[in-house]
């Protein structure tokens, strides 16, 4: 900035000081004076030349501004965010500040609030919700209710050991079985288990008819299953149920071309998938032992440190069946509140 006359005179290097000492040039004023190349040395005095001396004197070679830095730095890429409703939801882009989503039922949305969840955690499925209630048992007991509470004590002992988890679905509103994909593969999941309970079963049983399948194709994946096998097996072992069983334990089951048949085994690609059926809802017995709250905490205990072991041990689980390969059969689910006329029934939840 330039100085009154009166004062030592000085200018600063800066454009904005050459231009307000060109202004004050122009306006008939003297008294500024360049300084020399860099700012060093004592200041040149200005002579009578006139305005456009002056000029010629302190007119900096013409600047072409350079182009304005990005003001904002690079987003990082965010894969899944949660919403102000608490609803975990695949990325699809930015919106300016706000986000495209994929809804649980796979519909496009905008949200101006949402939060990013963090890569690598595990992600827990609790299958079927809203429209689709899964299995139902003699009861009452709706298996997607039921799905839901153990993997929140799932979640809940997870968190807690220090393992972040992402649930796919956090409340009673249904979800289509691609995006619980989308989230398991775009967090990178460090386990993704989908947790269901059964229906259909072939016989009764001194233990628990817990039914676990692993991709077919990956080591990891089996050894997820075993594990969360023991671990639930011997969590329900104590309670004096008349227990039935489907004769499967650990086992994977293929399509016609290999790939694996159940979408919440297959759909993940990359990940370790499990999917969970941790005991029949379809039997008297289990289904009164199912509804209390108790022995859901003790399923989703059990769950959580099938998944621990997984993460942190080399240990082989067990509970594998052989020959693995089951023919097709009616599995849980398959019930429907809404649907009909053609429409999609999933009802998404408020975001
Ligand atoms: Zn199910």
């Amino acid at each position: 900035m330039c100085q009154p006359p009166s004062s030592p005179v000085v200018c600063d290097t800066t454009d904005v000081g050459r231009r307000l000492l060109i202004l004050t040039v122009a306006a008939g004023l003297t008294a500024c004076t360049a300084p020399s190349e860099g700012g060093a040395g004592p200041p040149r005095p200005v002579t009578a030349a006139g305005p456009a001396a002056v000029l010629a004197q302190t007119m900096p070679e013409p600047i072409t501004p350079a182009p304005a830095p990005a003001v904002e730095p690079p987003k990082p890429a965010v894969a899944a965010v949660l919403s102000a409703g608490g609803i975990a939801m695949p990325v699809l882009g930015r919106d300016g500040d706000a986000w495209k989503v994929s809804t649980p039922c796979g519909r496009e949305a905008v949200v101006t609030s949402a939060t990013p969840l963090p890569t690598r955690p595990v992600v827990l499925d609790p299958g079927h919700g809203g429209y689709d209630p899964g299995a139902v048992g003699p009861n009452g007991l709706e298996e997607a209710d039921l799905n839901l509470a153990v993997s929140r004590h799932a979640a809940a002992a997870l968190e807690a050991a220090g393992f972040p988890t992402v649930l796919t679905r956090n409340g009673d509103h249904g979800m289509n079985l691609p995006n619980r994909a989308k989230l398991a593969v775009g967090l990178q999941a460090r386990a993704f288990v989908s947790v269901h309970h059964n229906a259909a079963s072939w016989a009764p049983s001194a233990i628990p008819g817990s039914e676990m399948y692993h991709q077919v194709s990956s080591a990891e994946s089996k050894r997820l299953a075993g594990l969360i096998y023991e671990e639930i097996v011997a969590a329900l072992s104590p309670y004096d149920v008349a227990w039935v069983t489907s004769g499967v334990g650990v086992t994977w089951r293929t399509k016609a071309n290999g790939d694996d048949w159940y979408a919440m085994v297959n759909q993940p690609r990359g990940i370790d998938a499990a999917l969970a059926e941790l005991a029949f809802i379809s039997n008297p017995t289990e289904a009164d032992l199912l509804a209390d709250p108790d022995v859901q905490r003790v399923e989703g205990q059990a769950v959580a440190r099938g998944i621990i072991r997984f993460l942190t041990t080399s240990e082989p689980g067990s509970g594998y069946v052989e020959g693995g390969q089951m023919p097709p059969r009616p599995r849980c689910g398959g019930g429907s509140r809404g649907g009909g006329g053609g429409e999609d029934p999933c009802d998404d939840p408020a975001l």
